[in-house]
């Protein structure tokens, strides 16, 4: 799969276009195969540069995808533009349905208690042909003994929602315990439980759900300062090139 990618900062991402992508994910859950999702930001493609192990982790992974507009800018600044946009939580739900419609097992990790309680109610509730075979807190000492628990129960998909880096360190060290679609969701289940609204439809359009998210979460405000530092070093990027 790495046939076509774009490198931006460091990162390099995969450039299909979202249904090319769920068409891929389909065959692989129809062969049972072992795959590694990554959901790029800027905010990550900066902190993979400062983090050698990281950034291999992420450039090893099957399916590496741009989340969010930030990063097709920057590919377009570079003058190497990507179809679009594909986000972590857009492919949460494309699985989730997809799982549904195939009668799949699913292993939900991560967030607060209450949360992913929340999460898997949904889950019961909404997709009732998901055979949900487990879920877990993301506050936990023990990765092993419950690395050892959800290959005990054999999900063809593992969502994983611990956050950056930790998410992707856990499904690199684990995920050959199980053949699964294993993604890093980072704050999707947040939304997915209800407990946190996505930005309006509108709003996402406009490529603007970073700003309705700072609005919301003010606290954001540091990691945001991660996107103008971002894209100071496309400027100096595309110099160079
Ligand atoms: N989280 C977790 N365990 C930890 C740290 C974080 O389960 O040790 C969860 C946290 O509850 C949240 C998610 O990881 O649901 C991270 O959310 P964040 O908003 O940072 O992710 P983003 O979507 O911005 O990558």
């Amino acid at each position: 799969m790495h046939k076509n990618r774009i490198n931006i900062l460091g990162t390099e991402f995969d450039n299909f276009t979202e249904d090319q992508f769920h068409k891929y994910l389909n065959e692989d859950l129809d062969n049972h195969s072992n795959k590694f999702i990554v959901t790029p930001n800027p905010e990550i493609v900066l902190s993979a540069r400062k983090n050698t192990r990281f950034s291999n982790i992420v450039n090893n992974a099957d399916y590496v995808i741009p989340d969010g507009i930030g990063i097709i800018k920057g590919a377009n600044n570079l003058g190497t533009p990507m179809h679009g946009r594909i986000t972590g939580f857009d492919t949460l739900m494309y699985l989730v349905k997809t799982a549904n419609d195939k009668k799949l097992k699913v292993y939900l990790l991560g967030a607060k208690p209450e949360v992913i309680k929340a999460s898997a109610d949904r889950i019961k509730r909404e997709f009732t042909g998901i055979d949900l075979v487990g879920y877990h807190d993301g506050y936990f000492d023990d990765d092993k003994k419950i690395a050892e628990d959800i290959a005990a129960k054999k999900p063809n998909i593992v969502l994983v929602a611990l956050g950056s880096p930790k998410q992707e360190y856990f499904i690199n060290q684990f995920r050959d315990l199980n053949p699964a679609i294993w993604i890093g969701v980072g704050g999707s289940f947040d939304v997915f439980s209800g407990t946190k609204k996505r930005a309006p439809k509108i709003v996402q359009k406009l490529s603007l759900e970073w700003l309705y998210r700072l609005l919301k979460e003010p606290t954001r405000i540091g990691r945001m300062a991660a996107i103008p530092r971002y894209m100071t070093l496309i400027r100096k990027e595309k110099k160079n090139r």
